[in-house]
């Protein structure tokens, strides 16, 4: 667009001169119109021969010299409170920073959970996706203070903030949640939900009791989780926004495999629901959505702690990682092609709608 506009600014400039050249002592055998349209057909020529070019390769665009490898792994976190006192299941606004910054300063940055179920991942090259998830919904992971303001010790200002000083690590975080009150301000349940959503954020189903799934029946597990899925939906204000995430609560699933359907589809007052990923609590990184063996159906998680996390936390992992970077997902910068070294590619499993790209790595 830009360049045709050069051109037709061009196209007028040379008419100018021409003009111009008339009424100098300019000796000339054609007659000015003529030579106008040979000028304007000459940069028409120009203009569809670039056209006409090929579409460049988008693998070109590849910097291979950046090691991709999206066979690797990718980090699930999980969260649970944020709170004045580090504990098992709660870490300082200090150590939540520390977090966060030593994830930027070692190239991770964050996806949204859905981008990671359906394999969307728009990772800027050279960069890894990590998935950040909060448990339980207490009120320390989204407080508004009296004033209007959000508590700048909670997990969501903390994140919020974290993305101010730093644009390219997007707070994209998924807060499951239990209960009816969720973040622990009835009133402004709608408030947070709608803001979470404006930022990137997601809000994600832990059920609406925190039931154990072990032994629950297929009607109590259609209610505990299709229940939840309206009351939250009820609260946002955009149509065609999905809760359509669930965190397993306690990381339990039913005994009985005939039931385990029910966690993806299943229906509560006649009205169907369908969940696109379904996280377990863990001790393992999830495989690359490209991997013959990611099943959305079952996530991992990795505690974010450094408490009793029995050498598989974040920690442990990170570490794992720097010593063993082959093993680590190194993205390609583009959604549609997904980029392995050399021998890698058994791991891939075969779709139509993404191309794969391998390479041999120096
Ligand atoms: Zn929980």
């Amino acid at each position: 667009m830009i360049k045709k506009a050069i051109i037709l600014f061009m196209i007028a400039t040379l008419m100018a001169g021409c003009s111009q050249a008339e009424t100098s002592n300019f000796e000339q055998d054609e007659p000015v119109e003529q030579v106008q349209a040979e000028v304007v057909e000459e940069v028409e020529e120009e203009i569809i021969e670039e056209q006409e070019e090929e579409p460049v390769d988008p693998k070109e665009k590849i910097d291979l010299t950046l090691e991709p490898n999206e066979s690797g792994r990718i980090m699930v976190l999980m969260y649970h409170n944020i709170g004045e006192e580090e504990e098992e299941w709660t870490r300082t606004p200090e150590n939540f920073k520390k977090d966060l910054q030593i994830l930027y300063d070692k190239g991770y940055r964050p996806i949204s959970l859905r981008d990671y179920a359906t394999g969307n991942i728009t990772t800027p090259q050279g960069y890894t996706p990590i998935v950040i998830t909060f448990d339980d919904g207490n009120k320390n992971n989204f407080e508004f203070l009296e004033d209007g303001t959000v508590n700048e010790n909670s997990a969501v200002a903390i994140l919020v903030d974290f993305h101010k000083k730093n644009t390219d690590f997007e707070p994209a975080t998924t807060f499951f949640l239990t209960g009816d009150v969720p973040f622990g301000q009835r009133d402004l349940i709608s408030k947070k939900f709608n803001f979470l959503i404006e930022n990137g954020m997601d809000i994600g189903n832990h059920s609406k009791n925190h039931a154990n799934f072990t032994e629950a029946s297929s009607e109590l597990l259609q209610k505990e989780i299709g229940e939840q899925i309206q009351y939250l939906e009820s609260f946002v204000e955009a149509d065609d926004y999905k809760v359509n995430t669930i965190a397993l609560p306690y990381g339990t699933r039913p005994k009985d495999e005939t039931k385990t359907q029910y966690l993806k589809n299943g229906s509560y007052n006649d009205i169907p629901y369908e969940n696109i990923a379904i996280l377990n609590v863990g001790w393992n990184p999830g495989y690359s959505p490209y991997d013959n063996k990611f099943n959305s159906e079952s996530i991992p998680r990795i505690r974010a702690s450094e408490m009793k996390v029995d050498n598989v936390g974040m920690y442990n992992y990170l570490e794992y990682f720097d010593n063993n970077p082959d093993e680590r997902f190194i993205s390609d910068g583009n959604a549609d092609i997904v980029t392995v070294p050399e021998g890698k590619q058994e791991l891939i499993k075969s779709d139509e709608t993404k191309e794969v790209y391998i390479y041999d790595k120096k």
